[in-house]
């Protein structure tokens, strides 16, 4: 327990006050990158989406060309055998040809068949192209509206900070170097916070550390009652005091 006075104690809370307001505002700027990165992948991920639709689209319409072609050669096969009907002579080869004939008008309706089929996929690949793209465009807006939003509230934050940091060391300017020493020291050690609130039972009969939240030993809650001391848990180190003591 070390002997403190009231207004220093009071100084060394609001250093804390302080000291957790820039914290929170460097774990926010901290958190910017990550937030940003976030939306960039999101956006990313659509967009990939998108491309996948318009490699789809490009694919049918080449299969649709190549099926053109087959039918184009189909019907040059045709009229090549037909240009043979009038040569050959012998009946046999007469009716191969025919055969041969027949057998490429089949082939020329099953191709046509598909691509009657690929139209259809062609219409409704085009129409999910076409939202897809509507869809990352507005995506695209929206992302890089947030974006300049997350920037600038970093950069906002940034400043704010730096002024926070300009007043705070004027204040803690004025604190005794010793106490000064021991709370930074209990502050790096303890993810920030050196100084804590304890919390009392409504009952009044148990007081607890508000920094680990572990019950104070009853000689601890009678010494965190009496001004200027500040006492010390036993359990995480911290400074402690009792709201009502320092400011009543
Ligand atoms: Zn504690």
């Amino acid at each position: 327990m070390a002997l403190v006075h009231t207004l220093e104690a009071q100084a060394l809370i609001e250093l804390q006050n302080k000291d957790s307001a820039i914290d929170e505002m460097q774990k926010r700027i901290n958190a910017v990158p990550a937030e940003i990165k976030a939306l960039t992948d999101a956006f990313e991920e659509r967009k990939k989406t998108m491309d996948t639709a318009k490699q789809e689209l490009i694919r049918l319409k080449l299969e649709k060309k190549e099926n053109e072609l087959k039918t184009a050669e189909k019907d040059e096969a045709v009229a090549k055998h037909q240009r043979e009907l009038n040569m050959v002579k012998e009946n046999n080869a007469f009716k191969a040809l025919l055969g041969e004939i027949e057998n490429d008008k089949k082939q020329k309706d099953e191709i046509e068949t598909v691509i009657l089929e690929l139209l259809e996929k062609i219409d409704l690949a085009a129409v999910r192209d076409k939202a897809l793209q509507d869809e990352v465009k507005k995506l695209e807006e929206a992302k890089n509206m947030s974006v300049s939003k997350l920037e600038a509230g970093a950069a906002a934050a940034r400043e704010q900070m730096e002024a926070a940091k300009i007043e705070r060391a004027g204040f803690a300017a004025k604190i005794g170097a010793e106490v000064m020493a021991q709370y930074e020291f209990i502050r790096s050690q303890k993810k920030g916070l050196a100084i804590a609130k304890v919390h009392e039972d409504p009952s009044g009969k148990k007081i607890s550390c508000g920094g680990c939240n572990i019950a104070l030993t009853p000689q601890k809650a009678v010494d965190v009652k009496r001004r200027d001391v500040l006492g010390v848990c036993d359990n995480c180190g911290r400074m402690l005091y009792l709201e009502k003591t320092v400011f009543g």
